[in-house]
C-alpha cells in the first residue's frame, strides 16, 4: 500500500483551492461536501464556482498564487493546471508540512484524492495511487450500483441507536451479532423500502427483547424484465440475491433465474400456454404459507408484475394476510421488445398515444373494444396475441384499420434468440404460420413500425 486511506474532518477548516476552472470546481464541490470552508485563488473564476464559493460563504483572492494564501490553511489543492504554480504551490505548500494535491500530478502530492461514494454516514473511497484515475472511478462505478442509495439512512439508523444497544449489551462480541444481524435482516430490509419508521420500530423491539430482529418472512415481488439480464433494477438484483426461496414463471428468463441466490430453493409456477400448471389461488396460498414459514420469498416475475402479471391480486392477498411485501417493477415486455426491435412506440409525427392490451383468448374468443383500438396516431401492443393473431387481424380491418397498416411480431424479445416479423395486418398471420413463431410473443401495430427499417440498431449491433 503506496498511501494510507484516511478520512480527515474538514469541518470549518479553511482549505486552499488554487485555480478556477472546470476542475478546481469539481474539487471545490467535493471541499463543501465535506464541511470545509473554502479559500480560492485565482486570477478568473466560472461562474459556476463563483456561485459555489457565495453559497458556502467562502473567500475568493482574484489574484495568482502566492505563498502567503497557505496562512491559516489546513489542506491544500492545486488545480490551476500551469505547471509552474503547481510546482511552486506544492514545494510551499510541503516545506510548511501541510497535506497538497495538485490535480493529476501524484508526483507533486502528498496525499490524493480518492473516487468517492457518498452514502453518508458511509463513505467508500477507491483509489488507485494515482497509477490510473480511470480505473479507480470504474470501480467506483460499480460500487454504486451494488449499494443502495439507502445505506445512507441505515447507517444514521444504526448512529442514533448505537449508545442504547451498548447500554443493552455488555460485550463487544454480543454487540457485533447483534448489530450484524439487525443490519443484514429485516430492519435494513424496511430502510430500503423507504419504510424507516418500521425499521425503527423493529429495531426498537428488537432492542427490547435482546433478540436480532427477526421477524416473519417476507414477500418481493419483482419484475424480471422481458428477459435480458442487464435489464433488472439494482433494487431486483439485491432481493434476488438474498432470498430463501424462489417462486418463478415460465416467462422469467434462465439467465435472470441464474442470477438469483444459488443456494435459494426454486419453485417453478409456470404456466405453458393455455394449460395451467398451477392455479392463481394455488400461487396466492404458496406465498402466504412460504412466508409465515418465515421465509424471504422471491415472487420473479416476466416484465412487470403490475403488467398484465396479476401482481395486485397477489398483494392483495398477502396483505389481507398481514404479510410484509415489497414491489419492484421491471422492464414490461412492451419497453423492452420495442428497444430491441427499433420501434419507438410514440413519435412525434406518427403516434401520441400507446395502447397496451391482452389479445388472451376465453372460449377460443378474443373480446376487444375494437373501434377503440382503430384510431388515427395510436399504436398498440398487444401481450398474449399470438394465438389469436389472425382474430385480431381480422377484427381491427373489419373494424376500418388499413390493411396496409404496419405490424411487427417480436418472439423472445431482448434475448440473443429474439425474432421479429414485420408485415401488414393483410398479411402478417400467415408470414407467421409459415416462419412457425412461438410464444412468448409480442404484437405491436401502428405507422411507428415502419420506422424500424431505419431504426433497426440491435440486430445490426
Ligand atoms: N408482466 C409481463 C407480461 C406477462 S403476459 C410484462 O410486463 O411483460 C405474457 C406476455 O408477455 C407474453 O404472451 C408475450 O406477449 C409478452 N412477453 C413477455 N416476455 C416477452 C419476450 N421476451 N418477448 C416477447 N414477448 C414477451
Amino acid at each position: 500500500m503506496d498511501f494510507l486511506p484516511i478520512f480527515y474532518n474538514l469541518q470549518q477548516q479553511r482549505c486552499l483551492l488554487v485555480g478556477g476552472g472546470d476542475v478546481a470546481l469539481r474539487k471545490a464541490s467535493l471541499l463543501v461536501s465535506a464541511g470545509a470552508k473554502l479559500c480560492v485563488v485565482a486570477p478568473q473564476l466560472c461562474p459556476d464556482l463563483d456561485a459555489l464559493i457565495q453559497e458556502h460563504d467562502g473567500e475568493y483572492y482574484p489574484t495568482d498564487y502566492t505563498a502567503a494564501h497557505l496562512e491559516g490553511v489546513v489542506l491544500v489543492i492545486s488545480a490551476i493546471e500551469d505547471q509552474a504554480v503547481d510546482e511552486q504551490v506544492s514545494a510551499d505548500a510541503k516545506q510548511q508540512g501541510l497535506p497538497v494535491n495538485v490535480v493529476d500530478k501524484p508526483s507533486l502530492s502528498n496525499f490524493i484524492i480518492p473516487a468517492v461514494i457518498d452514502r453518508s454516514p458511509i463513505v467508500m473511497a477507491v483509489s488507485s495511487g494515482g497509477q490510473s484515475p480511470v480505473l479507480a472511478r470504474l470501480l467506483r462505478g460499480k460500487l454504486e450500483s451494488m449499494i443502495p442509495a439507502s445505506y445512507g439512512r441505515l447507517g444514521q439508523l444504526a448512529g442514533r441507536f448505537r449508545e442504547q444497544v451498548k447500554a443493552r449489551f455488555e460485550t463487544l462480541n454480543q454487540r457485533r451479532v447483534f448489530w450484524e444481524s439487525v443490519l443484514q435482516g429485516p430492519v435494513a430490509e424496511m430502510i430500503f423500502a423507504g419504510k424507516d419508521r418500521k425499521a425503527e420500530q423493529l429495531l426498537e423491539q428488537a432492542l427490547e427483547e435482546g433478540s436480532t430482529g427477526h421477524s416473519d418472512g417476507e414477500v418481493y415481488l419483482v419484475g424480471g424484465g422481458p428477459g435480458d439480464p442487464d435489464l433488472l433494477t439494482f433494487k431486483a438484483l439485491r432481493l434476488m440475491q438474498q432470498a430463501d426461496v424462489v417462486v418463478y414463471d415460465r416467462l422469467v428468463s434462465r439467465r435472470v433465474l441464474d442470477l438469483c441466490r444459488r443456494d435459494a430453493d426454486r419453485v417453478f409456477v409456470g404456466k405453458a400456454c393455455n394449460q395451467h400448471v398451477i392455479s392463481q389461488e394455488e400461487i396466492n396460498a404458496l406465498l402466504v404459507r412460504l412466508a409465515k414459514e418465515g421465509k424471504r420469498v422471491l415472487r420473479l416475475k416476466g416484465g412487470d408484475p403490475f403488467i398484465f402479471g396479476r401482481g395486485g391480486e397477489e398483494i392483495g392477498e398477502l396483505m389481507a394476510e398481514d404479510i410484509p411485501f415489497q414491489v419492484v417493477p421491471g422492464i414490461t415486455s412492451a419497453s423492452g421488445c420495442a428497444a430491441y426491435a427499433g420501434i419507438p412506440l410514440t413519435h412525434q409525427n406518427y403516434a401520441q398515444s400507446v395502447r397496451f392490451v391482452t389479445g388472451h383468448m376465453k372460449d377460443g374468443q378474443c373480446d376487444l373494444p375494437w373501434p377503440e383500438l382503430v384510431q388515427e396516431h395510436q399504436t398498440l401492443v398487444i401481450y398474449m396475441g399470438l394465438l389469436s393473431l389472425t382474430q385480431i387481424c381480422e377484427q381491427l380491418m373489419r373494424h376500418g384499420m388499413s390493411p396496409r397498416m404496419p405490424i411487427a411480431l417480436v418472439e423472445n424479445g431482448t434475448l440473443p434468440e429474439q425474432r421479429i416479423l414485420t408485415g401488414t395486418l393483410a398479411d402478417i398471420a400467415d408470414q407467421a404460420a409459415v416462419t412457425d413463431f412461438q410464444p412468448p410473443a409480442l404484437i405491436i401495430i401502428g405507422k411507428v413500425v415502419a420506422l424500424r427499417d431505419r431504426l433497426d440498431w440491435y440486430s445490426q449491433s
